[in-house]
């Protein structure tokens, strides 16, 4: 007999005669109620055993975390909190679970054991929650760019450029460890390597990406990057996925333009089709909250939250006026801040980001117009030559969730910055090219697709919102 998902039995329209369902035991309750998971959504289904006519050996079986199928009627629940519940004819144990030994019990676990268990993790409502979330926004994210005809570009994810900066690199190798091919002058020999070249993961799409957007116009692309920074926060991963789009001809209004509605749509996509998982979240949240001090809890609730988001454009402010705001605020002033802003130049750490968000502004905000030295070699040179068509996008609570550019498409001005910086024009021949032929304005972002999925969950650690997360000495699994 085939088995219904337990979402379609809860929402049944009518009662069902003979319906089968397959999960996994979340509680079992007076050698009775079974509470029955399946993944297809946050609510259990209670299947009421009749234990009267059950033998007890098959009633011990019965434990948190056991793969059962039950075969019943879909009735009317005389309990509270369900429509319908299964009346059990028939009930098999598919997979047993020890109970003394089976780690998710049903009790609150710390998010630490749940992230050195993120294989059972996802047996808990919160990681199921979040990673049905997880993967309708990813959803949605393929949805906001196919339907305005963006073309899906898949870039390397083994590189041979390391000139981009965005970060520290991992080395793909298939030399030895031991005899390691060496040139004359005792450097590794790269040329005895498998490409025949020193090659990385990937930091960033975007330059490969660039050279399609001045093909096909309208590009995204939405993959795996990797980054070797060690730096052990709660906002970074060593592997994390990234959505880079990159058009042609926008300049930086209408990058601005194009994250911020790119943005909203998928958090609106995603409160339509996750009421239930977002409701629990939000719930939990809440919960969490009143562990803090009342100054630190967040204003508002989750959904809240989010649909505010969705109402309020996002403030646009320039690099210098948010050194004015910072220079003159209370906390720089009192020497709260670890890094005090005292003049224009200065790098923005995540303290100021999150001060002007949660505490001035009180909205997300783009910053835009940054110094240049403090930012990439591909951004375009403002007028004033000293700045730079950058923008960031600040959320609160995340910091930085979107850093973007128009790029400077004037060969000279670019290659004069690669000399600047000592970056080889040689080994980045193939991105000069885009500039030597048929060179256009164009502009594109890169958003780190877990500091959405962390916002949107109202989770806090990002280690919580990817399934098997890659940290400084961690890559278990
Ligand atoms: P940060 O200052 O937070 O380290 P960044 O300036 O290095 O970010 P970019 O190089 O602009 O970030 O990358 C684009 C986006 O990718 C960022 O806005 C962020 O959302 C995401 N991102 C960057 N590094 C990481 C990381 N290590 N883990 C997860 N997401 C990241
Ligand atoms: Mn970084």
């Amino acid at each position: 007999m085939k088995h219904t998902r337990i979402k379609d039995l809860l929402n049944s329209t009518k009662t069902l005669q003979e319906v089968n369902a397959k999960g996994w035991v979340r509680t079992f309750r007076n050698n009775q109620f079974i509470a029955l998971n399946d993944g297809s959504t946050i609510h259990n289904i209670q299947c009421v055993v009749d234990f009267e006519n059950t033998p007890e050996e098959t009633l011990k079986r019965i434990t948190t975390g056991a793969a059962v199928s039950v075969t019943g009627n879909l009735v009317e629940s005389q309990g509270a909190g369900q429509k319908y519940e299964i009346q059990v004819v028939k009930l098999e144990i598919l997979g047993d679970s020890d109970a003394e030994k089976f780690p998710m019990q049903p009790k609150k676990h710390s998010l630490e054991f749940l992230r050195e268990n993120a294989h059972l993790r996802v047996r808990t409502n919160a990681f199921g929650a979040i990673m049905r979330v997880r993967s309708v926004l990813s959803f949605a994210v393929h949805n906001y760019f196919q339907e305005k005809g963006f073309v899906y570009v898949n870039t390397p994810i083994i590189t041979g450029s390391d000139a981009e900066g965005a970060g520290e690199m991992f080395k793909v190798t298939a030399l030895p460890f031991d005899n390691t091919p060496r040139t004359e002058d005792g450097k590794i020999d790269y040329k005895k390597d498998f490409f025949g070249k020193e090659t990385n993961l990937t930091v960033s799409g975007q330059l490969e990406g660039e050279t399609f957007a001045m093909a096909l116009g309208q590009i995204y692309t939405f993959g795996p990057t990797f980054r070797a920074e060690n730096s052990n926060t709660s906002r970074h991963l060593a592997e994390f996925w990234m959505i880079e789009p990159e058009v042609a001809f926008n300049d930086l209004n209408d990058n601005m333009d194009l994250a911020e509605d790119f943005i909203q749509y998928v958090i609106k996509y995603t409160i339509d089709k996750c009421q239930d998982d977002l409701k629990f979240l939000e719930s939990r949240l809440t919960e969490e909250e009143k562990q803090k001090p009342q100054a630190e809890r967040s204003e508002m609730a989750l959904l809240e939250k989010l649909n505010f988001v969705l109402e309020n454009n996002f403030k646009r402010v320039s690099y210098t006026e948010a050194i004015d705001i910072l220079r003159d605020c209370a906390p720089n002033k009192k020497k709260k801040f670890n890094y005090i802003i005292n003049e224009w130049g200065a790098d923005l750490q995540s303290e100021h980001e999150r001060y002007l968000v949660e505490k001035h502004f009180k909205c997300p905000v783009i910053l835009f117009d940054y110094p240049a030295n403090i930012k990439a070699f591909y951004m375009r040179l403002n007028e004033d030559g000293k700045t730079v068509r950058a923008m960031d996008i600040l959320f609160p609570g995340i910091g930085e969730i979107v850093g973007g550019s128009q790029r400077e498409e004037r060969f000279d001005v670019l290659v004069e910055k690669m000399k600047a910086l000592g970056i080889d024009e040689e080994e980045l021949w193939w991105y000069l090219d885009t500039r030597r032929f048929g060179s256009a304005v164009h502009s594109g972002f890169g958003l780190g697709f877990e500091r959405l999925v962390l916002f949107v969950t109202g989770m806090t650690n990002i280690r919580d919102v990817i399934p098997f997360p890659r940290t400084p000495m961690n890559a278990e699994f």
